[in-house]
């Protein structure tokens, strides 16, 4: 119709988006690491789930290994900022390796609840994915008195008395939201429960999440960048389905498919924490090509948590020629 006004195709990005602080942290302990010994510099698992980022660091001397018995004996090894079990680090002890712990200290702070339950009787009933190295490095605080809860069944599976005593711990990279369902539960389940503590709460992951539902109220499809196997990142994906918006995960610019872009008028953009900026930009500058190139911000929250690399890896200033 005559009176209709142009509509342009627009790119809105939430902001918060990408890197958190303990990705940060832990990315710049690899690099101050490296300034410091030389490479080689042994990192235990990925740094950080981002496949782009493990490269960069390569390049500059980073080898990522799967255990800490890859390293040899007397060698530099970070570990990754999802932590690791008491077992891990009494290996790496036993081998001699200097150790640079990149944890975050969001879960270091939940492993010194799992520790504090076990030793004040409790069982640990710990919500997240098995298979995850952030879980498996929280288990491994007290395996004998810990469950993995993934899902509402699994508290109702775990069979035990009503009153057992039971305190409850999140893996970081689950929100608020996610958790909730679970933690009602279990808190409808059993009498004595302990619950820890909002300082083991994850801002980064709650914040990710609420700035794409504000994306999906506005955009008629969400791209999340983030590597396939960072769970934030595809929990990103869930959330924005979740309220109907189409939504896809993009680990790279090269995976996105033009396709999607079907009666779209509106895209919405978001990243997960371990995913640098420079992938974000490569998807806007697509999507600016093929015309969505009205580009504007949704800001949900504004972020200034900082987490600070220890003092040993700063004041250190000699590196070996
Ligand atoms: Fe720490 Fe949260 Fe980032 Fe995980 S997502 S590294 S818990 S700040």
């Amino acid at each position: 119709p005559a009176h209709a006004i142009a509509r342009r195709k627009r790119t809105v990005l939430a902001e918060p988006r990408g890197f958190c602080a303990g990705v940060v942290r832990a990315i710049a302990m690899v690099e101050k690491s490296l300034e410091i010994h030389g490479p080689p510099v042994y990192v235990r698992k990925e740094i950080v789930h981002n496949q782009y980022v493990v490269a960069s660091l390569q390049r500059r001397g980073a080898r990522f290994v799967d255990s800490e018995s890859d390293v040899p004996e007397g060698a530099v090894c970070v570990f990754s900022a999802h932590g690791v079990s008491p077992l891990v680090r009494d290996n790496a002890g036993a081998r001699g390796l200097r150790v640079i712990d990149a944890t975050c200290p969001l879960v270091s702070r939940v492993h010194q609840h799992a520790r504090r339950g076990a030793r004040d009787g409790r069982l640990v009933l710990l919500i997240g994915h098995a298979d995850h190295e952030e879980t498996q490095g929280t288990y491994g605080e007290a395996p004998d008195r810990t469950i993995v809860i993934d899902t509402v069944d699994d508290v109702d599976r775990t069979g035990l008395p009503a009153d057992t005593p039971v305190t409850y711990l999140t893996q970081t990279t689950l929100s608020v939201d996610e958790t909730a369902e679970v933690i009602d539960r279990i808190k409808a389940r059993f009498t004595d429960v302990v619950a820890p503590g909002t300082d083991t709460i994850c801002y980064a992951s709650q914040n990710r999440q609420n700035g794409i539902k504000s994306l999906a109220s506005r955009c008629d499809l969400i791209l999340v960048v983030g590597a396939r196997n960072s769970s934030n990142s595809l929990r990103m994906v869930d959330v924005a389905r979740e309220t109907g918006t189409r939504a896809h995960l993009v680990p790279d610019a090269a995976d996105f498919d033009e396709t999607w872009l079907k009666d779209v008028w509106t895209v919405g953009v978001s990243s997960g924490a371990s995913v640098p900026e420079i992938l974000v930009e490569r998807l806007i500058d697509r999507l600016a090509r093929l015309g969505y190139d009205d580009i504007s911000t949704d800001v949900t929250s504004v972020e200034d948590v900082n987490f600070a690399v220890p003092s040993f890896l700063t004041t250190t200033t000699a590196a070996p020629p």
